[in-house]
């Protein structure tokens, strides 16, 4: 009997470097020098089926989403090897793979990143549509809090306990949603005569950058934009943008009296590529898109701003942007309050309200303006629009993130009509 191994991959591929350069600051609570986003290589995963033939056990990333850049059999323990895109980067170690087995069996799989904590809660789904969290008592932490990445550092690891048997068990950070399943939930509510799409650009990869439009008024002269998924792995923010646009395009009165008066731009896949090439945080030109929003490196930037601009030029109004992301917790990056917007006030109006209507919630609101290239920063500075990034917390409850997202909807429809 032989140990079957598998030489990990990429262990040894050159990290690219990073520079900062000092750019232009604006005025606002913090002047900070600006990221540069020019575009730098990624890695390419390797997209195979590892083979354990002694074991048993099989392990794939051939799929959209994927991230599993090794795995080796070392004793009991199947390790698996997950890797960033390139590197320095936010440390949001997205995996995503599907595993079986010849026989039914229990299997341990023990995680190890690059320079990363473990951040996601293993989702377990047996066809990749339905999800559920693994359960506890299969979750093993090592090491938790002792990982400096110094040259005597301890690794931080996670160790899970999965049943296997010859169907195949998908295992994700999150809830796989790739652009097939954005794209055909935007086809779906296309179905409706006041919602319609067109692509506004292409990311670097060449996969379309999709903008729904809701509306049902004469003209165009208000408008509101929504994005997200700038971040790949930010899915519990898809999930709050998707409550958000699905409020904004039901059959409620306030809906409709606000679908005439308003137009709702979305755009729900800002990184395409990331999502589905299973990158921690950066798109295909290898950076972080929400710091692109001064210097516009890249297509995927660029094609809201050219689309933002051209209805501006045609006479339209921003009035309210949102881009939707995941973090620790819940929060929302707002502008300051000294900011002068095209709706003053609108911001803390509308905060105050969400409190309001969802029972025992205390809102965790962040006002900043500075120079970064931060889409919300672009959305007041070029546009005068209120703006924010709205994070939602990787754990949060689901149904709670649908909860807040149908409320965030209903006071905004309220407050910008009460404007009128
Ligand atoms: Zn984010």
């Amino acid at each position: 009997m032989h140990t079957t191994l598998i030489i990990l991959l990429m262990l040894t591929s050159s990290l690219i470097g990073w520079s900062q350069t000092p750019k232009k600051t604006y005025q606002g609570q913090g002047q900070v020098q600006e990221v540069d986003t020019s575009p730098r290589p990624i890695q390419q995963q390797y997209q195979t089926t590892f083979a354990f033939e002694d074991a048993g056990i099989y392990i794939s990333n051939e799929f959209d989403g994927a991230r599993l850049n090794g795995a080796l059999m070392k004793e009991d323990t199947l390790m698996v090897w997950i890797t960033p895109e390139n590197a320095p980067i936010n440390p949001s170690p997205w995996y995503a793979f599907k595993i079986w087995s010849d026989e039914p069996k229990e299997a341990l799989v023990k995680f190890t990143y690059q320079n990363a904590k473990h951040r996601y809660f293993p989702k377990l789904s047996r066809d990749g549509e339905s999800w559920q969290p693994l359960d506890s008592a299969n979750y093993q932490e090592f090491n938790k809090g002792e990982a400096d990445f110094g040259p005597n550092s301890l690794p931080e690891t996670v160790v899970i306990k999965l049943s296997l048997d010859a169907d195949t068990l998908w295992v994700a950070g999150q809830e796989l949603q790739t652009s097939k399943h954005i794209f055909a939930w935007i086809d779906s509510l296309s179905q409706q005569s006041y919602i319609s799409y067109s692509d506004i650009g292409e990311s670097r990869l060449g996969r379309p950058m999709r903008n729904m439009k809701i509306s049902e008024g004469k003209q165009e002269d208000k408008i509101v934009m929504v994005f997200g998924r700038q971040h790949p792995p930010e899915v519990t923010g898809w999930l709050a943008m998707k409550a958000f646009v699905e409020t904004l395009t039901g059959d409620s009165k306030l809906a409709q009296k606000f679908r005439k008066e308003y137009t709702t731009y979305v755009v729900p896949l800002m990184n395409p590529d990331g999502v589905d090439l299973g990158h921690w945080r950066h798109s295909a030109g290898g950076v972080d898109l929400n710091r692109d929003w001064n210097q516009f490196y890249h297509p995927e930037t660029r094609a809201v701003r050219d689309f933002l601009r051209k209805k501006t030029d045609e006479g339209a109004k921003l009035y309210f942007g949102v881009d939707f992301h995941s973090t620790w917790d819940d929060i929302y990056y707002t502008l300051d309050s000294v900011s002068v917007t095209n709706t003053p006030g609108l911001m803390a109006e509308w905060l105050s309200s969400i409190e309001d209507n969802i029972p025992d919630y205390e809102i965790n609101a962040k006002g900043s303006v500075n120079g970064t290239g931060v889409s919300k920063n672009f959305l007041f500075r070029e546009f005068g629009a209120e703006s924010l990034v709205y994070e939602v917390g990787d754990n949060t409850p689901r149904p709670f993130v649908r909860q807040k997202g149908q409320v965030a909807a209903e006071q905004l429809m309220r407050l910008l009509l009460d404007r009128e």
